[in-house]
């Protein structure tokens, strides 16, 4: 049974019970490129989709796009450029980035100025309800004191959302610090919509709900998004629903999922800090397998220092397991793989720990020890066996969406390698070794093998 730990309840709790899920991730805000940290979020909940999906669930993916905001509109002003433009050419440039690094699970993408009706309605029945009030000049604002319920998921109290304030709308009109911006009026130079609440462009958050009421209803199955998004963001989207549609924390997600951040220097990396990689500069240096390895290895939920050893540990692991599995793939040659019997599974267990909160580091681990196990045997390996575990290691990571490394060796080095064989069969050591040294001098490693010669790139 896959049990998933659940934010608002703080314990592990099991999928809820139908094989179509409702699976809502917050998306960037567009107005640079995006940069690893986004990607260890995205790169995460993709393989959470693709995981669903292998276990049997139809899964309904959405994630919005946040293309109008303070920051966009700060980022334009800067640059000279019109904000919905600015955020246009991010929306593509993150849409680029997600599709090199085989995140494609998402079902729909919504950004939010496709939705502004939407947003302007559920602000209208907050209003009507009695949770948000107007301040002239400024906006409709929502009265966190409104709502019992305030604070649950971040387990914060509506006095300690006033500590808390950095990410919250400021204005010294609003009946508590806490507050949020549902709308916000014109002003000369900003992007502005006309609706029955005046002119002027969505909040942060309602964009959120608008979006997830649109296509899923008030309820749905799973939300997910970075920790730093459980407060104020998720709290208020979590107000915004439950105050508009009557209806209690539970019954708007059933389960909230939050990635825990990729540090740099013991730092959140993010944009406002500067102190980020963009996907972009890290492809310059690492195919994106590594970083889809590097994401997946630790626990969805830790915090992750970023480091260029961790890329290149990975790039190691990444090449002994392709090395491993050629190897297993040599004990095969020659032999028509539908003439072999069946070996017994191999190691079933290795995916068993994703049950447990989706525990990739430990699936990892397991598939290490697996392979170091069978690193020195393998050459005695049952040709049957060999095919059982190649197809095991192969599953794994098609199930990660990683490509294992599998490097083609030009027919000049491998005629090479079958002379230089030739002479080992035929005691001639002296030319034997000459080869050797000239194989290994064009930059491939070569081990003698009860198989014959076995190649890969240094
Ligand atoms: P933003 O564009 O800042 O709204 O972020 C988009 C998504 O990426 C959110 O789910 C964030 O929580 C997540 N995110 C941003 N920075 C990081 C980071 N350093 N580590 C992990 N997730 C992050």
């Amino acid at each position: 049974m896959i049990q998933i730990y659940d934010s608002l309840s703080r314990q592990k709790e099991p999928l809820p019970e139908q094989k179509k899920l409702r699976l809502f991730v917050c998306g960037p805000t567009v107005y640079d490129y995006s940069h690893i940290g986004h990607a260890r979020t995205y790169i995460f909940f993709d393989f959470f989709a693709k995981y669903l999906q292998s276990r049997g669930y139809e899964v309904n993916y959405l994630q919005n796009i946040t293309n109008i905001d303070d920051k966009i509109i700060r980022r334009a002003a800067e640059e000279n450029k019109d904000p919905l433009k600015l955020a246009a050419e991010f929306t593509d440039a993150y849409f680029n980035d997600m599709a090199v690094l085989g995140v494609d699970a998402v079902t729909h993408y919504a950004p939010a100025t496709d939705f502004i009706p939407q947003i302007a309605a559920q602000t209208e029945r907050l209003i009507e309800k009695g949770f948000a009030y107007k301040i002239d000049g400024d906006g409709w604002y929502f009265d966190i004191a409104k709502d019992p319920d305030y604070g649950k998921l971040s387990g914060r109290t509506v006095e300690q959302a006033e500590d808390s304030v950095s990410r919250i709308d400021e204005s010294v009109s609003k009946r508590n610090k806490g507050d949020f911006a549902l709308w916000k009026f014109s002003k000369p130079g900003e992007p502005s919509w006309n609706t029955r609440l005046g002119a002027g462009r969505p909040g942060w958050h309602i964009e959120d709900t608008a979006i997830t009421e649109y296509y899923f209803g008030p309820g749905y199955d799973i939300h997910g998004g970075g920790a730093d998004l459980k407060f104020p963001h998720h709290e208020a989207e979590m107000a915004q629903q439950i105050s508009a549609s009557g209806i209690k924390p539970e019954e708007f997600v059933k389960i909230w999922m939050h990635t825990g951040a990729l540090l740099v220097d013991g730092k959140k990396m993010s944009k406002s800090l500067r102190n980020f990689i963009t996907i972009r500069d890290f492809l310059k240096k690492y195919p994106p397998e590594i970083l889809r390895l590097l994401v997946l290895k630790h626990h969805y939920r830790s915090p992750m220092d970023y480091t260029d050893g961790l890329a290149e540990e990975a790039k190691t692991n990444l090449q002994d397991i392709g090395m491993f599995v050629r190897k297993l793939k040599k004990m095969l040659n020659g032999i028509e793989s539908r003439q072999l019997p069946m070996a017994p599974a191999s190691d079933g267990s290795i995916l068993d720990a994703l049950e447990d909160d989706l525990n990739t580091p430990k699936a990892f681990a397991d598939l290490y020890s697996f392979i170091s196990s069978h690193q020195k045997d393998v050459w005695n390996l049952d040709a049957p066996v060999a095919r059982t575990y190649a197809q095991t290691i192969e599953h794994f990571f098609e199930l990660f969406s990683i490509a294992l490394p599998n490097p083609q060796i030009p027919e000049k080095i491998e005629k090479m390698a079958e002379e230089m064989e030739q002479f080992r069969t035929n005691k001639q050591f002296a030319q034997s070794d000459a080869l050797r040294k000239e194989i290994e001098g064009l930059g491939y490693m070569i081990e003698n093998t009860p198989r014959g010669p076995f190649l890969w790139p240094k």
